[in-house]
């Protein structure tokens, strides 16, 4: 074709409601009853294009957090000759799949957006639920909205930086060249985002990258799905190799092959730190040196000012903290309170933490669920009891129940020791710390934020006061990559909140914008001269 077309201009996908009667309400019942009634199904990898189990011997059940009894699928992990097929398969497929026009990667990904804005947006939020115990509202704004939104802005982001060129002088004609690395990505996901499962392969592989994608075993359902999505849109075999099994045994294999050209990493700051030192261990091994991004932990604060809204406050703290069972890498944890609103909204807070309704995922009247398996279970219940155990009085909830699914309740800490635990470490669970200052603290405590810490990805601060807003802002410059005013920390949207942050919480290279895609892509620059020059001297030399 001969023409400088353009993509289509991307919007957000509008958040559908759930609510009692829409038909949407309906489709989405009916998708959780056919997984269920078709019992478990087994969760294939991708090799060469080929559905296939895994030829290891470890095999993992992936079951409902709400229920743990009820099977879902089972996993047949992948070994280290599956891997070694992957890998293969991978950098063979580069050549082709760099060559193909943009345009053409381009129609694949936004026919998966529209295949996951239609026809298959049930089906991937029931999995997102069943599989990742969300709710209607949390599976859509993840597996419906968020991943679709990756798709589409991705595409306009990267005509966006193919059209950034170099000037261009009288006889010359200067070209930017957006080539893939060369080699193939690395992409690990975790299990909280079905949208970020989804967008670390697929931003990589639209940029021309080959990709190996290690899903986390607990997403697994619903990455299964949109491999499914990915065929059906037209993605070539072997552009994106989805193998299953557990992180730890699987990596070895891709981080010693010479081609391996980046990673595209989100989860825990402990497993990036562990990938880039093996990165670090071997970098005389490779072709290239590879491209290390990673979005991970966070302690995500709230700060109110004494100017705040009171009821603003509360919102912002059972939202922030208790959606999704405060297992997105956003939610809050840590929040500062000064004492004069303390008192106005303490029996408030409370109260609406003890109401808050937790339960099964296919009762949709709920408003979380159970954390994603026991390993948190026991992770969070530890944290209860060691809260517990070091004076800070639970204020609510600090119960958890393991019998029918891995159900902790949103639990408010309340501590005077700045240095607790439950103000430094990420437990990823629905567990909020509160500390109160004195309202003439204000400074003092924006000192006490910033460095109680090691993470630094998103933050909110709560006021009326205009220079108080502006002092927070200025003070925790460097303490969250999203910072929010007057709002809770959670809920970025693509194309809105380019998302991630600094110190341990990851490489702040920003999903769903420019300067993501940007790391998947290595330039080569063209200058071409029209006639070139004969003689070799200057005219100094005369
Ligand atoms: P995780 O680190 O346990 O697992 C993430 C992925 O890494 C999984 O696919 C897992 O199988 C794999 N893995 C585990 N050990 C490995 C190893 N030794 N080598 C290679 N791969 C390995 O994280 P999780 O429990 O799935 O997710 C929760 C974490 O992710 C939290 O820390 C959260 O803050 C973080 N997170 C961060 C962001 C962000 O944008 N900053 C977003 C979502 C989640």
């Amino acid at each position: 074709m001969s023409a400088m077309t353009s993509v289509p201009v991307p919007i957000n996908e509008p958040v559908k409601s759930y609510a009692p009667g829409s038909p949407e309400r309906a489709e989405l019942t009916s998708a959780i009853a056919s997984f269920l009634d078709a019992g478990p199904v087994e969760l294939t990898g991708n090799y060469a294009g080929v559905r296939r189990p895994g030829r290891g011997t470890a095999r993992y059940d992936v079951t409902m957090a709400s229920d743990h009894q009820q099977v879902l699928g089972h996993v047949q992990a992948a070994n280290d000759a599956d891997m070694h097929e992957a890998v293969a398969g991978a950098v063979a497929a580069g050549a082709a799949w760099a060559d193909v026009p943009f345009r053409e990667k381009a129609a694949i990904f936004l026919r998966a957006a529209d295949l996951l804005a239609g026809p298959y947006r049930a089906r991937i939020n029931a999995a997102t639920m069943l599989g990742q115990g969300k709710t209607p509202q949390q599976a859509e704004i993840d597996s419906a909205c968020e991943l679709i939104d990756f798709l589409r802005f991705n595409v306009a982001y990267a005509e966006r930086i193919f059209a950034d060129q170099p000037l261009s002088v009288a006889g010359v004609w200067n070209q930017m060249d957006y080539r893939p690395l060369g080699g193939f990505v690395y992409a690990v996901t975790p299990f909280n985002f079905t949208a970020i499962a989804g967008n670390l392969p697929t931003s990589a592989a639209l940029m021309g990258n080959p990709v190996v994608w290690k899903p986390s075993l607990t997403q697994q359902l619903a990455s299964h799905v949109f491999m499914e999505v990915l065929e059906k849109a037209g993605l070539p075999a072997d552009v994106i190799t989805m193998v299953p099994g557990h992180g730890a045994a699987l990596s070895d294999v891709v981080l010693a092959s010479p081609d391996l050209a980046g990673i595209h990493f989100t989860g825990s700051t402990r497993v990036f730190q562990g990938l880039w030192s093996h990165v670090g261990a071997n970098i005389a091994s490779y072709k290239s040196y590879p491209r290390l991004v990673g979005e991970t932990g966070g302690k995500d604060f709230v700060l109110a000012h004494p100017s705040a809204d009171p009821d603003a406050v509360v919102t912002a703290l059972v939202r922030g903290a208790f959606e999704y069972s405060g297992q997105k890498c956003s939610a809050a944890s840590r929040a500062y309170l000064p004492k004069s609103l303390w008192l106005k909204i303490r029996d408030q807070l409370i109260e609406e933490t003890n109401g808050l309704k937790v339960g099964d995922v296919r009762d949709f009247s709920n408003f979380t669920s159970a954390v994603i398996d026991e390993r948190a279970f026991d992770r969070l219940a530890g944290a209860i009891e060691q809260a517990r155990g070091s004076g800070a009085a639970i204020l609510a909830g600090g119960t958890y129940d393991k019998s029918q699914g891995w159900f902790v309740r949103p639990t408010l800490v309340q501590s005077d020791d700045p240095t607790n635990d439950i103000f430094v470490t990420e437990y990823f669970g629905p567990l909020l710390g509160i500390f109160v200052y004195d309202d003439a603290d204000f400074d003092a405590v924006l000192k006490l934020i910033d460095s109680a810490s090691p993470y630094a990805l998103t933050g909110a601060v709560l006021a009326t006061d205009r220079a108080a807003i502006q002092q927070a802002s200025q003070a925790l410059r460097q303490t969250a990559g999203n910072f929010y005013i007057n709002d809770k920390p959670t809920g970025a949207v693509v194309g809105q909140q380019p998302f991630g942050g600094g110190r341990a919480s990851g490489t702040n290279d920003k999903a769903g914008s420019m300067w993501n895609l940007i790391r998947w892509t290595s330039p080569r620059v063209i200058k071409e001269t029209f006639v070139s020059p004969t003689s070799t001297g200057y005219p100094h030399m005369l």
